[in-house]
């Protein structure tokens, strides 16, 4: 029995489509006299066709006793009432059917209560397309007019949608990521509250924030996830630099100075290193790193690394030389190569620049050559290396480095000078003054 008045039972959703463990966990939790449901993302994605991510089962079990059900659980966040169920490889999330206590610090709250009312647990989710539940019969209950926006195209807070903002301001963030991903239309209060309640932003986790960037970057809409950001005010909680940005250049009278950054968006492949590189590559000047400000958001050491040198090279410009390209494959690693070419082809196209996309696709065809050719990028390519150097009485330190940089040099000039017994002598002629052009250049 669902408490709180019966829902609207329309469409429902193929129970033959959900994966073996999850309809076992379901079959489980009933057979023991337990209510459980499928809830949220899962139920929305279904009815859209799309695949789930993740399955979240809601029930009236409490923690205890689905622990007592089922023999592999790891106690994710038992206190807010959920546990996970590790069955046949997949982990299922199993939360008891709660409601939320009050939200006095606009991130979390301050206590959860269990409830036996479905409608109650559903009714304090974030948005109506994600307030749904379906029974293990495929049955959907919908509350709050999550089907009709779902066919509409429509993000709504469920609920006063400012009450909502205040109580977990992340959740300005997750009507835009939901907005990119679907290519539906946040509704017009719900986005009249989020700019009301902007500066609630500042307040949420650089962890939280950063997750859900992400997921707008690599959806199918970052440009329009990006200007809806800006438009609302929430970028000076975001990313101040480049609200700044956008502001000094309207100011200066430059007109929309976010417009080619976001066409720049909308040509990249949907990687997550080139989308913050195409997001930070034009933010005024070199007193700017992008390094920094993913340094704030709390970004692992590699994306900040690959981001830098991605943002680096764009500003630097296409390289056109069959040497320079192979300077660049060997100082960014051949596999990131691709995601340079990507970013710039993305701003050639932004550009508009005539012929700019045709020089980058030839470019990697240069690429794939030279990989295919297996030339020599890096030092370590090289067919020789220190100890070769030693026996020939060169000290370890800069005097060698130099010595390598300059094999590597004449290495990129022309491949066929990769053997040792060339590079030696290359080495021996320059030590004894009698060598020509090529071995002067270091
Ligand atoms: P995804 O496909 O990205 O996993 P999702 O809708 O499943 O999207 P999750 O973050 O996995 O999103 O959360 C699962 C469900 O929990 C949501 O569908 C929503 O019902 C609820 N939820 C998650 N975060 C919040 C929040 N901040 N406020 C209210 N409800 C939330
Ligand atoms: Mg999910």
């Amino acid at each position: 029995m669902i408490s709180g008045g019966i829902s609207v039972l329309r469409e429902g959703i193929d129970p033959d489509r959900l994966p073996r463990q999850v309809a076992e966990v379901l079959d489980r939790l009933e057979r023991n006299g337990f209510r459980a449901y499928l809830v949220g993302g899962v139920v929305r994605d279904m009815i859209m066709g799309r695949g789930p991510k993740d399955y979240d089962i809601a029930t009236s079990a409490t923690p205890a006793q689905v622990r007592q059900l089922f023999p592999k659980v790891a106690p994710t966040g038992e206190k807010h009432g959920t546990v996970t169920v590790f069955n046949n490889g997949m982990g299922i999330e199993v939360t008891t059917l709660r409601r939320e206590g009050r939200y006095s610090d606009h991130r979390r709250p301050d206590s959860v209560e269990f409830t036996r009312s479905l409608k109650e647990d559903l009714s304090r989710r974030d948005f109506t397309i994600n307030s749904l539940a379906a029974g293990r019969d495929g049955t959907v209950y919908d509350f709050f007019g999550g089907l009709e926006d779902i066919a509409a195209g429509i993000i709504r807070a469920v609920g006063d949608p400012k009450k909502r903002f205040r109580e977990d301001a992340l959740r300005m963030m997750r009507a835009i990521r939901f907005s990119c991903q679907t290519g539906f239309a946040v509704e017009e209060r719900t986005l009249e509250s989020i700019r009301v309640n902007r500066r609630l932003m500042a307040r949420v986790s650089a962890e939280r924030v950063r997750e859900e960037l992400n997921a707008i970057l690599v959806s199918g809409l970052p440009h329009r996830g990006v200007a809806m950001i800006c438009d609302l005010g929430l970028m000076d909680f975001i990313l101040p630099e480049l609200a700044d940005w956008v502001q000094v250049g309207r100011e200066a009278g430059r007109g929309d100075v976010i417009g080619h950054t976001l066409d720049v968006l909308r040509y990249t492949p949907a990687r997550l290193n080139v989308r913050l590189a195409a997001l930070l590559h034009d933010i005024g000047g070199p007193g700017c790193p992008a390094a920094e400000i993913l340094e704030r958001l709390k970004y692992d050491r590699r994306t900040i690394k690959s981001v830098a040198a991605l943002v680096a090279y764009c500003r630097a410009g296409i390289v056109r030389e069959r040497k320079e390209i192979k300077r660049v494959m060997g100082r960014l690693g051949p596999e990131h190569f691709n995601d340079l070419t990507g970013l710039w082809r993305a701003e050639a196209r932004a550009s508009g620049t005539p012929g700019g996309e045709a020089v980058v696709e030839g470019l990697k065809r240069t690429a794939e050559d030279i990989l295919e050719k297996k030339e020599p990028l890096r030092l370590k390519d090289l067919a020789v290396n220190g100890h070769d150097l030693k026996a020939l009485g060169i000290r370890p330190g800069r005097e060698m480095g130099a010595i390598l940089n300059g094999l590597l040099e004449a290495v990129l000039e022309d491949p066929g000078m990769n053997e040792k017994n060339r590079l030696l002598d290359l080495v021996r002629r320059r030590k004894t003054g009698t060598g020509d052009q090529e071995a002067t250049s270091y």
